[in-house]
């Protein structure tokens, strides 16, 4: 996962919101839950965690949305790109590796949620694979 005190930044597609994360990510894993299609509007999602004392907005501000009890989807309010994720009480946060500026920089190890995987939605079989969350 490349070096553990490098500083991964990444932001939303119109440049309103930009974050970093400092350290190594806490894991990189890629879900296909229906929520996540629903919410990114994609078949599957890749996430990578941070704490949240390694994740700091350098730019802008995140809009949130509660899309499940308990569960806060960030974004950016103007373009929409999807950039966050949270469960409540969780001791980290999900973040969309795509917004990354260099989102080669996670390398997802698990696939999430596979039973509700699509059909078209290929996954590579060789991860830790779940049906649904580990
Ligand atoms: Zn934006
Ligand atoms: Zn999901």
């Amino acid at each position: 996962m490349g070096n553990t005190n490098a500083t991964l930044a990444g932001g939303c597609f119109c440049g309103a919101v930009e974050y970093q994360v400092t350290g190594a990510p806490t894991y990189s894993g890629n879900c296909h839950c229906r929520d996540c299609q629903r919410a990114i509007g994609a078949g599957v999602v890749t996430w990578f965690g941070a704490k949240p004392e390694q994740f700091d907005v350098s730019k802008g501000e995140i809009t949130y949305c509660e899309t499940s009890p308990g569960i806060k989807r960030g974004f950016c309010g103007r373009c929409g790109t999807s950039l966050t994720f949270h469960g409540e009480g969780w001791d980290e946060i999900g973040i969309t590796a795509s917004s990354l500026n260099d989102p080669s920089a996670v390398t997802p190890a698990s696939n999430v949620y596979l039973d509700h995987r699509q059909p078209w939605q290929p996954y590579d079989e060789s991860l830790r694979n779940y049906a649904k969350f580990p």
